[in-house]
């Protein structure tokens, strides 16, 4: 049979799915420049696939250009390859177009960079579900569930390295079947790209051996949840670390103090973007190793943010980065990371400080519908958003909340659990 090469080109929505278009390699270099044709309406796809409600309608022409920092061409035994790029979305005249999760993400960090001249340094902790092990009470943390997976860890790592990313570690985690992935920190845009490609090159891998791994937030209801951790931290422009202060409270330094605090001052809101689904609030509950407070914690792995341990007294300052984990696969990396960095950056503007010792810290949103009230509250995140793409969000979430009316929390979880 006759096969010629196809490239696709895709950009991470706001469900947080890779949506695009193929096209002939050989048609590469012109594509590299002009795109692929894209409609407004395709950023407003639901994670269930149709459009509840769009502002768009059926009208207008947008551009959806690879970039090639992002190259994927992962090569499979006796399969097709993965080639793919993932792109920003133009408007025709090649200006970014303000709904685009990349550029929402691109102008964090330009803000970042005016406010304080930092850049930020992040990597993406992800746990998911690999469906080609049996479920068995015990397995928790244990070789023989690192065994069980068989091959698809080492093909996995393969992949990963293969697409430009740079693997850690992989392990069995606490949940049934659940295993983890991490990968070494980048800086700008790229940790957003690389959990994108995290993401998608575990479902690659699981795919050719017939099996999926699955990111939803949660499985069940009443079972372990799948978090995404991003792990963090901030740099000057001479490419020192800023945040770490020994002598301080949490060891953050007058900035870092100020970055935290703006993210815990939003959290609230936050959520609504970090942890976007209905199943996420099944995740962010008591006794789940998953926060259920807008809070600090030295080595607390059920804080909202968790300032991680040194392994390294000599480089502490390179080293120390914290772990934001109110995040979970169904949001999209460029939006949450972005919303992360713009609150810290209104942190830093107005010089906030942490609630003093002793204080109670605020409680997270119990659902999304709680948390899509905080964020639609949130005068700066309408700024951060800008008007177009908040209230597209906005009325994008609403939607997927009235599509799942009258389910059951079991059922909930299953619709995720297709998507994802
Ligand atoms: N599975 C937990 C979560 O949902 C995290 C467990 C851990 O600390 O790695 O975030
Ligand atoms: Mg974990």
């Amino acid at each position: 049979m006759l096969s010629e090469p196809l490239v696709f080109v895709g950009s991470c929505d706001l469900a947080g799915i890779v949506r695009g278009k193929g096209f002939p390699e050989a048609e590469l270099e012109r594509r590299l420049d002009k795109g692929v044709g894209l409609t407004h309406s395709n950023i407003m796809m639901s994670a269930f696939g149709p459009i509840h409600r769009t502002p768009f309608g059926t009208l207008g022409d947008l551009m959806l250009v690879p970039d090639p920092s992002t190259r994927v061409e992962v090569p499979f035994d006796g399969g097709t390859a993965e080639r793919f790029y993932l792109g920003d979305i133009c408007t025709t005249d090649r200006t970014p177009w303000e709904c685009c999760p990349r550029h929402f993400l691109r102008r964090a960090l330009a803000a970042l960079d005016e406010a304080a001249g930092l850049s930020l340094l992040a990597a993406f902790e992800q746990e998911f579900v690999y469906t080609g092990v049996e479920e068995r009470p015990g397995a928790t943390y244990a070789l023989d569930a690192w065994r069980r997976q068989g091959g698809f860890g080492e093909a996995y790592m393969a992949a990963l390295r293969a697409a430009g990313l740079v693997p850690d570690s992989f392990l069995p985690e606490y949940g049934a079947r659940q295993y983890e992935v991490t990968v070494a920190p980048t800086v700008g845009l790229r940790p957003a790209d690389a959990a994108v490609i995290q993401r998608e090159m575990a479902r690659a891998v699981a795919h050719r051996l017939g099996h999926r791994a699955i990111f939803a937030p949660i499985l069940n209801p009443d079972g372990i949840g799948n978090g995404t951790h991003i792990h963090f931290s901030l740099r000057d422009r001479a490419g020192r670390p800023v945040l770490y202060d020994p002598a301080r409270p949490y060891a953050l330094s007058p900035l870092g103090e100020r970055f935290i605090a703006g993210i815990i001052a939003h959290l609230p809101a936050l959520c609504a973007v970090t942890a976007p689904s209905v199943a996420s609030y099944y995740r962010l509950q008591p006794n789940r190793w998953a926060p259920v407070e807008a809070n600090l914690g030295i080595q607390d792995r059920g804080a909202a943010i968790r300032v991680c341990p040194l392994f390294d007294p000599r480089d502490a300052a390179a080293e120390f980065n914290l772990e934001y984990r109110v995040a979970d696969a169904s949001a999209c990396p460029y939006l949450a990371l972005g919303a992360v960095v713009w609150a810290g950056v209104d942190g830093i503007r107005r010089a906030l400080t942490l609630p003093a010792p002793g204080t109670a810290f605020p409680a997270l949103p119990r659902s999304l519908d709680a948390a899509l009230a905080n964020l639609a509250a949130c005068a700066p995140a309408r700024d951060w958003f800008g008007p177009l793409l908040f209230d597209c969000y906005l009325d994008f979430k609403r939607a997927e909340l009235a599509a799942l009316d009258g389910l059951n929390p079991a059922e909930i979880c299953a619709r995720y659990v297709e998507v994802y």
